[in-house]
This record gives C-alpha cells, sequence and structure tokens, in this order.
C-alpha cells in the first residue's frame, strides 16, 4: 500500500558514507523524481540544537525547537526557516549529534511525516537509514547500499575536503565507525536492510555502475 496513491518510492538505506547520496542524486536525475535526504533532516536539527545551546539530553526543549524549524528541500539543498544550510552541516561534529538525537524514539516519530510529506509525482528517491524499514516500508524497490569502511572513508574524506572542511583521516575514520555503531545498535529503527531490500556492495562499483544495477532492478520490477 503506499500512502500517496501509489506514487513509486525507491529507497535506498546503508552506512555512512556508502554512496547512498551520489547514487540518489543521480537516479533522481535520470528519473526525474524528487529527493529525500533523509540524514540532512536529522544533521538540520543536530545543527539548531548546537547553534541554541541545547542539550541533547533535553527531549522537551529539542520537540519545541522541532516546531520552530520549516524544513524545504531544493534540488539537492536543504533550507530550513528559508535558509539554506546544505555546507554548514557536513561536518562530523554535527553528524555524530544528529546519530545522537536519532537514538530517540520521540524525536524520529516527530520527524516521520516531514519525510512522508516529500512523497511527490513522479516519484521518490529516499535516502537514509530506515526508510525501507519505517519510514516507507511501502516502498516500491528497496537497496541497502554498503561497502567496506576503507573505502567508505576515503569516500567521505574526498567529499569533506572538496567542501573545504578541514579533516584528519584517523579522527575520520574512528567518527565513522563510532556512528556505524551507534546507527546498527540502537534499540529504535536500527540500521539494518528491510527483509524485502536487494544488498548491494558498491566498494568496487563506480557511482555510474551502481545506479546502472538499481536502474535495472527498477525496470526488471516494472517490465
Ligand atoms: O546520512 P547522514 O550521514 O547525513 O545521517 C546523519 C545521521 O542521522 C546518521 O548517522 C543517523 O544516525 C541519522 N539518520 C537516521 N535515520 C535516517 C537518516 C539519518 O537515524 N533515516
Amino acid at each position: 500500500m503506499n500512502i500517496k496513491n501509489n506514487i513509486p518510492i525507491i529507497a535506498i538505506d546503508g552506512p555512512t558514507a556508502s554512496g547512498k547520496g551520489t547514487v540518489a542524486f543521480s537516479l533522481a536525475k535520470i528519473l526525474g523524481w524528487s529527493i529525500l535526504d533523509s540524514g540532512a533532516i536529522y544533521r538540520s536539527l543536530a545543527f539548531f540544537i548546537i547553534q541554541n545551546s541545547i542539550s541533547y539530553t533535553d527531549i522537551n526543549a529539542i520537540l519545541s525547537l522541532l516546531k520552530t524549524l520549516k524544513f524545504s528541500f531544493h534540488s539537492n539543498n536543504i533550507h530550513v526557516n528559508s535558509l539554506d544550510i546544505t555546507e554548514k552541516i557536513r561536518n562530523e561534529d554535527v553528524g555524530k549529534l544528529a546519530s545522537i538525537i536519532s537514538e530517540n524514539r520521540i524525536i524520529r516519530d516527530s520527524l516521520l511525516n516531514i519525510q512522508r510529506s516529500c512523497i511527490q509525482e513522479p516519484g521518490l528517491i529516499a535516502d537514509g537509514r530506515d526508510m525501507g524499514t519505517v519510514v516507507f516500508p511501502f516502498a516500491s524497490l528497496k537497496i541497502f547500499l554498503t561497502a567496506n569502511i576503507d573505502i567508505r572513508v576515503e569516500r567521505r574524506y574526498k567529499q569533506l575536503i572538496t567542501s573545504k572542511v578541514s579533516v584528519n583521516i584517523s579522527n575520520l575514520r574512528s567518527a565513522i565507525i563510532d556512528r556505524d555503531l551507534r546507527d546498527t545498535q540502537r534499540v529504535v529503527s536500527p540500521l539494518i536492510p528491510a527483509y524485502d531490500a536487494h544488498i548491494l556492495d558498491s566498494s568496487y562499483l563506480t557511482n555510474d555502475e551502481t545506479v546502472s544495477v538499481i536502474l535495472d532492478l527498477w525496470k526488471n520490477r516494472h517490465y
């Protein structure tokens, strides 16, 4: 069953820096669909928690803050209250806090509607940790994208350097391992493949090759 008139959804979940974002962006462009970067929502909330000096343990204050934030997506960018904060949320401090607050069930539940409201014609590519398991369990196609840790660290390192974020590679590696551990071991919506997900290891695939495998899965499902 689909929430909005059977609009197709491709859910792409996977660990940090597995290439989900780039793959999702390419797929959205090829299919002419919109895109939901759900991690950007968690990161944006974390960013404003830091900005407002709120403790991550103060769930009431976080929920009050959340009520003042209006999220919107513009191509690959996220705006909050009309402010483009895409670049500001990319560092590992924000990623770490995003991962900490995302362990909380009340916070996760409060973000469900925002994510589901992104479904729109002609289709949605949804990227995150629980797209296929919790947010869009009715997705038309589910991909669980992985890559080995060395490749993921290298990909994230290049991404951060390109965005002119200064980074120490061994700190980055530990931050990614810590975040993966927290995301996979949390009680609420842990990072796990949906039972009906296709598991795809992109360690030795280019972005184009990964996209092509997913497009084949999509086409073969429908024709
Ligand atoms: O994908 P990204 O690295 O931007 O996500 C930041 C953090 O937000 C993740 O490490 C994870 O803890 C959290 N997240 C989540 N569920 C999602 C997307 C992101 O818990 N659907």
